[in-house]
Parts: C-alpha cells; structure tokens; sequence
C-alpha cells in the first residue's frame, strides 16, 4: 500500500535534513504505526506522502501512485486527518462535511451517519467555530473518512483528546482496519502504538531506528522481569527484579528465602522501556 525508499527532507533545502534517507513498506490491511518523540519528523513524512510537501530525495508510491506525480485520484483513496484540526468555522459540522465531499469523484459517506459515528449527533447545525477542540478533532477525523478510503493518515489521532473521546477514536480504528482499511498511524504516545499497531517503525531525529511488531519486539529486547509483593517488618513491599541480570536474580533469591511472599508474577517490558533502550530517548 505504501513503498518508500530513501527518502529524505530537508525544509531550507540546507545541509540540514528532517528526515534522513528512510525506508519502509506498509503492507495492504495493516496497521502501520509511526513512533517517536515530537520533532522526530513524523508529520513530516506523512505530509510528503500525502502530498501537502513536496517530494525532495527519494522515492515513494501510496496507493500505487508515484507520487513524484501526484494524480488528484489518489485522493479518492486516501483519507487524511491531521494532529490540528482545520474546519471551517463559520460552516457547520454538516456543511463542513458537505462542502468536503464535493471535492471527491467517488461516492462518499452521508455527512449525518459521519457525525453520529464520532458522536457528534445533534450537533450538526451548530457552527464548527463554536465546537470545543475534542469536537473540531472529532470533525477532522470524520472528515477523513468522508471518501470510504481505503488508506487512512492518522496524525496523532487521539493526542490531547479526553480519555473517553480517545477511546471511541481507537474503537473506530480498529472497525476500520477489521473492514479491510490499511492503516498509516503517527504517534508519540507508546500505548496506542502497542495497543493498534501490526508493525512500528521506531523514529528519531529524522532516521528510522528499527521497524517491527510489538510482540517482536518484546520478546527480543523486553528482558523478563518479576514483581513481588512480600512482608518485610509487618508492612507489604513491592519490589521488580529482572531474571536476566545476576544480581537481580540473587536479590530476588534472598527474597524468597527471608520473607513470606504474598503475589509474584512476571512483567513484560513496555513498548516505552524497548523504545529508550534501542533509540537511547524518551518518547516525550
Ligand atoms: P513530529 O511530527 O515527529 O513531531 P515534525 O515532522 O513535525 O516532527 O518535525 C520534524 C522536524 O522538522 C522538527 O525539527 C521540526 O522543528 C522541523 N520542521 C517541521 N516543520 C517545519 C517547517 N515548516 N519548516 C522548518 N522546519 C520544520
Ligand atoms: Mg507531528
């Protein structure tokens, strides 16, 4: 669905690359996630892919169009949702929608089914300016699934959402993907990177660090690791040990030995604990 092969951007044409020289594929009916702390240059690759940057160094086809030459009916197949909302205020929630699905030369979703989905009903009428930024995020993102597309950019779907409209966010998400949507999902937040994608693609400063599964990953670089919850002096304890390294295991040993032990169970490694071992940063 998405073939990209050495590319590279730099914003003042300079020595001085966001994105260096990246390679990766995103295979039909995935869920490709794009991680990595703010200014890894995420965004940008999703902007050049999606035709809002020009293509500078490299390659890449979306959709099976160059886009070296992008052909306005690639826009029929992609959808696109950005990390700022862009509506118009002065339209409203239906207006905007139905202003957006006149640029498309293929069938689009009725604007009011879009809005019932994002929980938007019943607010149709009401003026996008007047719409709180969960709801104007929520108008994007039903926007973006205005042309049925069968390859969806997410830019930081569910980030500063409260809790609850991100978790419908990532329902929708995964009914998508189940209908057969392939997925291209930029984000800095591990979680949902863990919790949706096949594949992530680890990025920093521009450069792709690793690309793989989640379970992959945890198996080979998540080391094992051991909570127990024990009594030491009448009080409960709670302590992890990893079962790799020597010491731990003796630390451990010599808890079992001396005190009454009340749960033990292992712990994987998270997707945050694999990134900063492998990339040397943080995801913030
Ligand atoms: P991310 O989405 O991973 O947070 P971006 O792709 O937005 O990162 O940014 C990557 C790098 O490019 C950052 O260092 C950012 O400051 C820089 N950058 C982004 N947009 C522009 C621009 N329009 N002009 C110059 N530099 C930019
Ligand atoms: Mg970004």
């Amino acid at each position: 669905m998405i073939k990209v092969k050495n590319l590279s951007h730099s914003y003042n044409k300079d020595e001085k690359y966001q994105v260096k020289n990246i390679n990766f594929e995103v295979k039909k009916g995935e869920i490709f996630g794009f991680l990595g702390p703010s200014g890894a240059g995420k965004s940008t690759v999703q902007n050049i892919l999606t035709g809002l940057l020009q293509l500078q160094e490299g390659e890449a086809v979306v959709a099976d169009y160059d886009i070296k030459n992008i052909s306005k009916e690639m826009f029929n197949k992609i959808g696109m949702s950005f990390e700022q909302s862009n509506v118009y205020s002065k339209l409203t929630a239906k207006e905007n929608l139905d202003f957006y699905s006149k640029l498309f030369d293929v069938k689009t979703v009725d604007s009011n089914e879009l809005l019932n989905l994002v929980g938007l009903e019943g607010k149709e009428n009401v003026k996008a300016g007047e719409f709180s930024k969960g709801m104007k995020h929520r108008l994007t993102f039903a926007r973006s699934m205005i042309n049925e597309p069968e390859l969806w950019f997410l830019d930081e779907p569910t980030t500063g959402l409260d809790p609850s409209i991100a978790a419908d966010i990532k329902e929708i998400i995964k009914t998508k993907n189940n209908d057969g949507v392939t997925i291209f999902l930029t984000t800095h937040n591990m979680f949902i990177a863990d919790e949706l994608c096949d594949r992530v693609a680890f990025i920093v400063d521009g450069e792709i660090k690793l690309i793989d599964s989640p379970e992959n990953l945890k198996l080979q670089y998540g080391e094992q690791l051991v909570e127990v919850e024990y009594i030491e002096n009448n009080e409960t304890k709670i302590k992890t040990f990893s079962t790799v390294f020597p010491e731990d295991k003796k630390a451990l040993q010599t808890v079992i030995d001396q005190h009454e032990i009340k749960t033990m169970h292992t712990k994987e490694a998270t997707l945050e604990e694999i990134f900063i071992k492998v990339t040397g940063r943080g995801l913030v």
